[in-house]
Order: C-alpha cells, then sequence, then structure tokens
C-alpha cells in the first residue's frame, strides 16, 4: 500500500532544502522513516547538487518525452525551468516502506490535492518577509537576473499559504524540524 506522503512547500529561500535535509536524517527511532522524491528538473545543476540525490537533471525534450509517456504525477513550470514529480519515485519508497518527502511549489500541490492524492501539506513560513530576500542573497547561486525573478516568485507563492494543511514558521531550525516531524507522526498515524 502507497504511504501517505509528506508534502513541503513554500516561498524560494524559506529554507525548505535545509529542513527536508534534517528530516531525512532523522534516525528511524524517531517512528518514521523519509526518504526524498527525487524530481526531475530542466534547471541547471548548481554547484553544491548532485544527479539522482537532489534532481534528475534531464534536458527538455527528455521532460517532454516522459510527459508524454505520463511518467509524471504532478508538473510545473517555475522560474523558466520545468519541474516534475515522477510516479515511479513515489512507489520505489513505498515499495521500500519509507514515507515519500515532496517538496513542491503550489501549482504541484494543487494538482495532487485535485487528484486526491494522500498526503499532507505542510506551508514553511518565514519569520518575516526580509528573511527571503536575506537568504536568497546569502546562497548567491542564482545571476541577478534569477534572483529577481525568485524574490517575485517567492512573494507570490505566499499568497497560496491558505491552501496547506499546517503552517510552520520557519524561524528556529529545530523547532520547524519537530513540528513537521510531528504533524507527519499523527498524519501518517504510525
Ligand atoms: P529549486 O530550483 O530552488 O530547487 O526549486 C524551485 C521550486 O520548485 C521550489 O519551490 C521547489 O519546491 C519546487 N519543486 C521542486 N521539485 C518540484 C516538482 O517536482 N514539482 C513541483 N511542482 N515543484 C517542484
Amino acid at each position: 500500500m502507497q504511504k501517505k506522503a509528506v508534502v513541503i512547500s513554500g516561498p524560494s529561500g524559506v529554507g525548505k532544502s535545509t529542513v527536508c535535509g534534517r528530516l531525512l536524517k532523522l534516525p528511524g527511532s524517531c517512528g518514521i522513516k523519509f526518504e526524498r522524491s527525487v524530481s526531475a528538473t530542466t534547471r541547471k545543476m548548481r554547484r553544491n547538487e548532485k544527479e539522482g540525490v537532489d534532481y534528475y537533471f534531464i534536458a527538455e525534450k527528455k521532460f517532454g518525452g516522459w510527459l508524454k509517456q505520463r511518467r509524471f504525477l504532478e508538473h510545473a513550470d517555475i522560474a523558466g525551468a520545468r519541474y516534475g514529480t515522477l510516479k515511479s519515485e513515489l512507489k520505489r519508497i513505498s515499495d521500500y516502506g519509507s514515507v515519500p518527502l515532496l517538496t513542491l511549489d503550489p501549482q504541484g500541490v494543487l494538482q495532487l490535492k485535485r487528484k486526491k492524492v494522500d498526503a499532507v501539506y505542510i506551508f514553511l513560513l518565514p519569520p518575516r518577509k526580509s528573511a527571503l530576500k536575506e537568504r536568497l542573497q546569502k546562497r548567491s547561486t542564482e545571476t541577478a537576473v534569477e534572483m529577481e525573478k525568485r524574490i517575485k516568485l517567492a512573494e507570490s507563492e505566499m499568497e497560496y499559504k491558505s491552501i496547506y494543511d499546517y503552517r510552520v514558521v520557519n524561524n528556529d531550525i529545530d523547532k520547524a524540524v519537530a513540528k513537521i516531524l510531528e504533524i507527519a507522526l499523527r498524519e501518517t498515524k504510525y
């Protein structure tokens, strides 16, 4: 049986990757084992990323092919690149007995909700609006133009916060991780 998935969403720069990284490292003794659902994307690999770990980095043409073959559960165009959740990832993770952990933008969340995918949707919020810009600037993995795009995108993503089941403020990473763990344990009924 497919495990209920945990979907983390939130504006660019809110710290989704850090929070998810921590959730993935939690020991089995926590009562839950998360595994990242590795998405496919057409965006360029950042210097700290690994193929098959952070994403499957693929060309536009291949993405289009996979789309035609209906290999995606959902997909979205974000800041000039394409992203998609592979059905095979959710199956692989569930077969292994782990809980799929997804990071999606609001478009992806809306598609999964429409398809009634069994998941809990958590929105990660910044402690204050200016924190997003500061984090994006610190990350400095994007060019100035790309960063402007991401700041605008982050602002528009904040508008979707009401579609989520839970909202967690990422003020203190330990507290945010603990809160998400508590939600996941309750929602996945371990
Ligand atoms: P980034 O390029 O910073 O890794 O991700 C940009 C945005 O794409 C983030 O909001 C992230 O959560 C979202 N994202 C990553 N993978 C997927 C996916 O498979 N589907 C959707 N809809 N969004 C994704």
